[in-house]
């Protein structure tokens, strides 16, 4: 038998050994996963039966292989709330709050109650899922092509007792833009990894689906065809808020300039890198 504290040890070492990062923050997930506890350690000798020990070593030995955190776990948490996720899933980034906080606060100012917002490539649902918990009176459609994660979406939807409405389709297809119409708000955020980003990517990020994150050789597709496409799935006065990768600010600035958007504000993530962009429809 063995405990608690001896256990913990000995994870931390083995993934030191592997050269996680961090190792302490890894095998504290792992310990509060597998016995759901907040502080696993509050009890330091207590003795582990060995099935959660086998459990244990089982989820450090997939860290260890680089499988990211995350996937080990089935889930990890964003803004107040908890999101199933595995492979076939982006993770959620706390980057992406940023761009909660912008669709909060142009329903703030514009006293918007009641908005219909559209969430496009909603991987895990985190985007929609959260604005819909947030935001009361919102009506919230959440759009995603692929099957594995348009699983994880519908379960998050149920775990989160989210109205939520999900739709599997390709947002590059004009056909599915034709269904939505009058929306208040569109958010997204596509894939937008470079090519050159591609072939430089951490190798708990290669484990993520490449459909959710390369945007084409400029990682820009995605802002050019979901402008293009669905601005007429927006009222006039309607805005668009897109989540985009370091440096990509003037390019989209460009774009959404094209389609006649305006009042272009840009916002800093936490690591303050430019992250996220807001702009509203005019009159046609
Ligand atoms: N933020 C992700 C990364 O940096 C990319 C996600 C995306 O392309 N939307 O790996």
């Amino acid at each position: 038998m063995v405990s608690r504290i001896v256990l913990y040890k000995d994870c931390v070492n083995i993934l030191n050994e592997h050269e996680i990062d961090d190792a302490e923050f890894d095998a504290m997930c792992i310990f509060q996963d597998v016995f759901r506890e907040k502080n696993p350690l509050f009890k330091p000798n207590e003795e582990v039966e060995s099935l959660l020990v086998d459990k244990i070593y089982t989820d450090v030995d997939c860290r260890c292989k680089g499988k990211p955190l995350q996937y080990v776990l089935g889930e990890w948490d964003f803004w107040k709330y908890t999101f199933r996720v595995g492979e076939g899933v982006l993770i959620p980034r706390p980057d992406t709050e940023t761009l909660i906080e912008n669709v909060l606060d142009i329903c703030r100012k514009n006293n918007i109650t009641s908005p219909k917002i559209l969430d496009l490539c909603s991987g895990s649902g985190c985007i929609a899922i959260t604005l819909d918990k947030e935001i009361p009176y919102s009506e919230v459609w959440a759009v995603e092509k692929y099957d594995t994660a348009f699983e994880y979406l519908e379960e998050n939807i149920r775990l989160n007792n989210s109205g939520v409405k999900a739709m599997k389709a390709d947002v590059l297809s004009a056909e599915t833009a034709d269904k939505f119409r009058d929306f208040d708000i569109i958010v997204s955020n596509p894939p937008y990894l470079t090519a050159d980003e591609m072939q430089d990517l951490q190798k708990e990020v290669q484990a993520e689906p490449e459909t959710a994150l390369f945007g084409g050789t400029d990682g820009l597709d995605f802002y050019r065809s979901i402008t293009k496409t669905w601005k007429n799935s927006l009222k006039t006065g309607g805005y668009i808020c897109y989540e985009f990768g370091i440096n990509q600010h003037d390019a989209i600035a460009d774009i959404l300039r094209v389609y006649n958007f305006i009042n272009i504000n840009f916002t800093e993530d936490a690591g303050g890198i430019i992250r996220t962009v807001t702009a509203k429809k005019t009159e046609e």
